[in-house]
């Protein structure tokens, strides 16, 4: 069915909120706790859009709380951007898992379920109508930027997209929590810092 007879006609980020945590547009509810929406207000001028919660963000309703949170955190510390000066969403807002014993195991949505959710992301990008957005992972970009976009060709440049004025795809910080050893993960670390801070000097 789609999250779009759950948007509200008038909408502030308020209203969306509370509006979303009723979404029955999709299946994805039924095995979530809650609905996570965003955290940032509405006068953050930039926008960051991962793909959806975790296990964390599932249990406490927050986007970014669980381990790729705290990397996110690290990053936007050593890139010179206050995560309080940032807008935090995801594309779905219900976490998608499967269960392995005692373990939720993250699964990627499926592009129906990414159509279902769109409504609420579009109606925040035009509420808040950031001076920068910023698309974390494979499925993020996609969404936003075309099935056809390769986040690896395009990593590290600015973007021409109608989003915003400055529009860069990074890596999901979750990338960085995966990563085999601390090598690996130093490395996939900078890259992503670099990423955000060519996005913090653009936004000057
Ligand atoms: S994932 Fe999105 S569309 Fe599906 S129920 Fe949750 S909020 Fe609604």
């Amino acid at each position: 069915m789609g999250a779009e007879a759950f948007v509200p006609e008038r909408p502030s980020l308020s209203k969306l909120r509370e509006a979303a945590a009723g979404c029955r547009g999709c299946d994805l509810w039924r095995g979530a706790t809650q609905t996570v929406f965003s955290e940032g207000s509405r006068g953050a001028r930039l926008m960051l859009v991962g793909e959806m919660p975790g296990d964390q963000e599932d249990r406490q309703g927050k986007p970014f709380v669980g381990p790729a949170g705290r990397e996110l955190d690290r990053a936007l510390q050593e890139a010179g951007i206050e995560r309080g000066d940032a807008y935090v969403t995801n594309v779905v807002k219900h976490f998608k898992f499967e269960e392995r014993g005692k373990r939720r195991i993250h699964q990627t949505p499926r592009k129906g379920e990414i159509d279902a959710c769109m409504p609420w992301l579009d109606t925040e990008i035009k509420l808040i109508r950031p001076a920068a957005l910023v698309t974390l992972g494979a499925t993020a970009a996609k969404a936003l930027l075309g099935s056809g976009f390769r986040l690896t060709q395009h990593r590290g440049e600015l973007l021409d997209a109608d989003l915003a004025d400055i529009v860069a795809a990074t890596i999901h910080p979750s990338a960085i929590v995966r990563q085999r050893d601390d090598e690996a993960r130093h490395a996939e670390r900078a890259a992503f810092v670099a990423d955000l801070r060519m996005v913090a000097e653009a936004l000057g």
